[in-house]
């Protein structure tokens, strides 16, 4: 189904983090449902992302998968301190290395943006660094354990007790279900 008929919530909390959320994964990092299934999906995802600029000149979307999925396992590497594949590092590094020389601009009244020329790729890359590069940042994010998500996200609640993407799926999701174990543990005794 399209992104346009079932849009991805966008709950990650950094650009680079909803970005590795446009698929659904195992707990061990397997690809269970892919959501970038056309160019217009990747369009339709830029938008939402508030990279409008973007959406017309991303590139292939078999390559758009491929940096994806590295951003992921850098990231996901970083979580248990873990040295990320230098292969998985390199996409990044490209994109950092093709930044025009004024990625940042000032913008009257909105402070700073990106460069509205800068690629998809480029822009997760940006994003990703500044994630990668703080600590703080890094130290909360966490990974969804709602079967089949494995979603990514910046932990912001005051008291870091986040533990699902949404409440309103997984988490919903898993309270049904210790609902159900308790139902029936209970007819069972
Ligand atoms: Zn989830």
């Amino acid at each position: 189904m399209s992104l346009r008929e079932r849009p991805i919530r966008h709950i990650g909390g950094r650009t680079c983090l909803d970005f590795v959320n446009t698929a659904n994964w195992s707990p061990d990092g397997v690809l269970i449902e892919e959501r970038l299934g056309s160019d217009a999906d990747v369009a339709v995802w830029c938008r939402d992302a508030g990279l409008e600029d973007v959406a017309g000149q991303h590139g292939r979307l078999d390559g758009i998968v491929a940096f994806r999925n590295a951003v992921r396992r850098v990231i996901v590497a970083a979580l248990d301190n873990s040295a990320p594949a230098d292969s998985d590092v390199a996409p990044l590094n490209n994109a950092l290395r093709s930044l025009p020389p004024r990625a940042m601009l000032p913008v009257a009244g909105k402070g700073i943006a990106l460069d509205p020329s800068l690629t998809l790729d480029q822009a997760i890359a940006v994003s990703a660094m500044a994630l990668l590069n703080r600590r703080s940042e890094i130290e909360r994010v966490k990974i969804c354990p709602g079967g089949d998500c494995a979603w990514l996200f910046l932990d912001e609640s005051k008291n870091r007790r986040r533990t699902w993407c949404s409440m309103e799926t997984c988490g919903n999701r898993a309270k049904a279900k210790r609902h159900y174990r308790r139902k029936t543990a209970a007819s069972t005794d």
